[in-house]
């Protein structure tokens, strides 16, 4: 780098739970590179200790450099204020050259559109992901990011194949792989030392299921959520369940009064577990029962047999190559009962291998014109 060549200022937006898992690896990755300055935007979306400082600590990034200090609420109350504080901090204290955003949440979508037309160039990661259920908010998120973003990182064939179709230029669209894969390798070696009995305040049983519950289809409407809870309590007389709560799902089983019936159906219900912990207990569970999008892919890779209960997935790939499939309310224990029979098979997946970081910093690199590493 020439003396005064100026590093290309990142910015990494982050703001729900998922969203700490993909920047980590980019982060690393990035902060590394004398070409380039990351900064760690963390939105607020969620803020509380188990879901955002615990995930920090656990995936070693630093503090965020900037807080955005989202509200809480309404999707137009949360996107609104992000949207509104993220102006401000470009104009007014960290001026990007390139903006990342991942995932799909409102975080996403928010920064994706005030950046763009304060006319700074986004890159999505996690591009082109399709459940085709546009009752999904995360869906319209996806749609409406990658819509404008300028270059697009997607995590498997699947994702290039619905961009194309809805016309978006081959030049926008890379195939990278998947940065949750680069996580999750990268903690493999501490989730081996990590003493599960301790982080959950009991020893589970020989044979588990973890049950991670959040999508609004599922556990905001409360007859829904009962009916969910009936088939669980089925289920905790032939297997222990373990449910890290998800503090919407918390909110839902208060609401409709419902955390009793699970707990005194003998399920576990314990607060989110950073990611450590989390993977560690997933690592050596009998199965997962879950709504969640970044779980089907790590059980995938895993080996772990994965229920999505869900109509459909945008993550196709984790059941015609993975150990996911899909499930309802109504067959949910008899596919509990499958599961338990089933062997263990961890897949090996094209391009989620650990070293997605390291191209998505390349593809940065080039877009940026930048060579001077
Ligand atoms: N996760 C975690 N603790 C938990 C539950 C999940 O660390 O108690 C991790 C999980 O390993 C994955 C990510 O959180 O990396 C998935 O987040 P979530 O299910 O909230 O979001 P989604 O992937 O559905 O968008």
């Amino acid at each position: 780098m020439t003396a005064a060549a100026k590093p290309l200022s990142v910015h990494l937006i982050a703001g729900a739970r998922p969203n700490f898992v993909k920047i980590a690896p980019l982060w690393h990755v990035l902060s590394q590179c004398d070409w380039c300055q990351p900064f760690i935007i963390h939105t607020g979306q969620h803020y509380d200790i188990s879901m955002s400082d615990w995930m920090f600590r656990d995936l070693r990034l630093p503090p965020p450099d900037f807080h955005l200090g989202a509200l809480t609420g309404s999707h137009a109350r949360v996107t609104g204020s992000i949207m509104m504080a993220y102006e401000k901090l470009c104009l007014d204290e960290s001026r990007p050259d390139w903006v990342i955003v991942v995932g799909d949440v409102d975080s996403t979508i928010a920064c994706t559109l005030t950046a763009k037309k304060l006319g700074f160039p986004v890159a999505h990661l996690e591009a082109g992901l399709r459940s085709l259920d546009r009752g999904m908010p995360e869906e319209l998120n996806r749609i409406l990011t990658d819509s404008i973003a300028d270059l697009l990182w997607t995590p498997s064939i699947d994702g290039n194949d619905n961009l194309l179709r809805e016309g978006v230029p081959p030049e926008k669209i890379e195939l990278v792989g998947n940065i949750m894969i680069d996580a999750l390798f990268a903690v493999l070696p501490t989730v081996e030392k990590c003493k599960v009995a301790d982080e959950i305040g009991f020893v589970p049983d020989k044979q588990y299921g973890v049950v991670t519950l959040h999508r609004p289809s599922n556990v905001d409407d409360p007859a829904v959520l009962e009916a969910i809870v009936r088939e669980l309590c089925d289920a905790a007389k032939k297997v222990q369940l373990i449910f890290p709560l998800h503090p919407r799902t918390k909110r839902g089983l208060n609401l409709a009064g419902l955390e009793d019936q699970l707990t005194g159906a003998g399920v576990r219900l314990i607060p989110p577990l950073s990611y450590i912990p989390f993977i560690a207990l997933i690592r050596q569970a009998s199965f997962l029962l879950t709504d969640s999008g970044g779980v089907q892919e790590e059980t995938s890779v895993l080996g772990v047999p994965c229920l999505t209960l869900r109509a459909s997935t945008e993550r196709p790939v984790t059941i015609t190559q993975g150990t996911n499939r899909l499930i309802t309310a109504e067959n949910l224990l008899s596919a509990v009962r499958e599961a338990m029979v089933t062997e263990r098979n961890p897949t090996a997946i094209e391009f989620w291998d650990g070293n997605t970081a390291q191209r998505v910093a390349a593809s940065l690199k080039n877009a940026a014109g930048k060579v001077r590493q």
